[in-house]
């Protein structure tokens, strides 16, 4: 059985590994987590028929409840409040590697140092990942405040605790007969996961996110450790490489360290004294139809107000006819445009949009000077041209879609706010922009009124 048992583990790491890697192109990113699901799915069966863990009534009841909550809020969720969700998820990933150590340590108490250490460590970073997930997930849905907070002494309270948390770690390895060792442990990572997070702004809590993902991961492999199931320590290692890799990804995409989001707010120290010239240049969709209707080459790159707006499946409508119309359209996209990564994609894909369609920023940026018209869909930052040419701008040095070389832009927003770094755009005032005020579907669909 205990063969079969791990055959049945291998089938399911192969199906993990084949998953993640078909998750990185829009084009089999669903078949991807297909894949995956059902690598998951052999291993919670291979486990539950090998081993008498608990009731096997109670663990049908567990993922018929489990199942019916997660598949609700996943149907329910709106796009824009993913990352809560996902921090929803991380955390309670967090908890249950937790429990699982705690578990570990209670069932088996002959256990040695090494498994001692696992089970510290599946508790400390299962601890570190609720409580921190919880705060970020309060953080982003607002239900506390964003800003970071931060107070007098607070890198002393942090070291206090790392403190405790290494010495009550040694003593429970000393005396594992002594439980209270384990429950210092228990209490000081809860505590040290709220104050990781509290001194970082709502801003940057996608990254954080990230990271507690991989927490998650490394939680879950530690627990894999401890019980002494192999599936539960390659699918945790999995998670916790692939959340610091998508970490670091975001990380470079805003041109920051992962050092300066943990431990500065966003831009401190720097504010932004970015000079703008010229003036703003309204237009109107009859009249933006004209010059799109010349257009032979058309970009369009969408941010954070497309998802708002929810303007996709029309900007794909919009698309067609301009296709039809004999213009090259394609669509520019930034790693970090949304709130998520990947955010353009999901929503172009849910609107059915052509993935040979969609470019990189590399891919498009060297195409930009051929380009017509630039349709800016409610993205700021990044297209913000600032990043290139003003040293003083806090965006300095991070990469941007530049739609200020194509002929002519059009920037659909709906008033001279900032976005997400809350920084001037001088995009706005170049001579060849032209803003379309107004929710982003309803300009998109008086553009498409007046091709139809
Ligand atoms: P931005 O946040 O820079 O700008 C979005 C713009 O959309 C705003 O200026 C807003 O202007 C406009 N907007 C909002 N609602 C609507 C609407 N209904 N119709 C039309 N326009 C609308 O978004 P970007 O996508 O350009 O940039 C993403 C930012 O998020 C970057 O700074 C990035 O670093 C950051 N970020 C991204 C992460 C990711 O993983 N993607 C993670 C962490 C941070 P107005 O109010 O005037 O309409």
């Amino acid at each position: 059985m205990d063969t079969l048992t791990q055959y049945a583990y291998i089938i399911s790491a192969a199906l993990f590994i084949f998953g993640l890697k078909q998750l990185s192109s829009p084009a089999t990113a669903r078949r991807g987590n297909a894949i995956s699901s059902l690598g998951m799915l052999v291993a919670i069966v291979a486990t539950l028929l090998d081993q008498d863990i608990v009731d096997f009534q109670w663990i049908v009841i567990g993922m018929a409840v489990g199942g019916i909550i997660g598949g609700s809020a996943a149907r329910l969720v709106q796009m824009t409040k993913m990352p809560e969700m996902v921090a929803l998820f991380n955390g309670f990933g967090g908890m249950a590697s937790l429990l699982v150590g705690w578990a570990a340590f209670a069932f088996r108490p002959d256990a040695g140092t090494f498994t001692l250490i696992t089970i510290i460590l599946s508790i400390l970073i299962g601890g570190v990942t609720f409580t921190g997930s919880m705060i970020a997930y309060g953080k982003l849905s607002e239900r506390i405040s964003s800003a970071a907070l931060t107070f007098n002494g607070q890198q002393v309270v942090n070291s206090l605790v790392v403190l405790g948390i290494v010495a009550s770690s040694v003593m429970f390895c000393l005396e594992p007969n002594n439980s209270g060792w384990l429950f210092w442990v228990i209490g000081l990572s809860l505590l040290f996961g709220v104050m990781v997070v509290i001194p970082i702004g709502g801003a940057d809590m996608p990254v954080v996110i990230s990271l507690l993902n991989s927490y998650s991961g490394l939680a879950a492999c530690a627990a894999g450790f401890a019980v002494d199931n192999n599936i539960l320590i390659v699918a945790g290692a999995l998670v916790g490489a692939s959340g610091i890799i998508l970490t670091q990804v975001m990380c470079k995409a805003m041109n920051r360290s992962l050092s300066n989001v943990l431990f500065s707010g966003f831009g401190s120290g720097k504010s932004d004294t970015t000079e703008v010239e010229g003036e703003i240049k309204p237009i109107i969709a009859e009249d933006a139809f004209y010059i799109l209707e010349a257009a032979t080459t058309v970009a369009i790159i969408p941010g954070y107000g497309m998802a708002v707006a929810q303007a996709q499946h029309v900007v794909k409508e919009l698309a067609e006819l301009l296709e039809k119309n004999g213009a090259e359209v394609s669509f520019g996209i930034h790693p970090v445009a949304g709130r998520m990564p990947g955010h353009m994609n999901v929503l172009l894909a849910e609107a059915d949009v052509p993935y040979d369609q969609l470019l990189e920023m590399d891919e498009i940026n060297p195409r930009m000077e051929n380009v017509d018209v630039a349709i800016v869909i409610g993205a700021n930052d990044v297209v913000n041209p600032a990043a290139r040419e003003s040293e003083s701008s806090p965006i300095y040095g991070m990469p941007v879609i530049n739609v200020d070389q194509a002929r002519t832009v059009f920037v659909l927003k709906r008033s001279m706010a900032s976005g997400f770094a809350g920084i001037e755009n001088p995009l706005f005032y170049k001579e060849n922009t032209r803003m379309l005020f107004g929710d982003a579907k309803e300009s998109i669909a008086g553009l498409v009124r007046e091709f139809s």
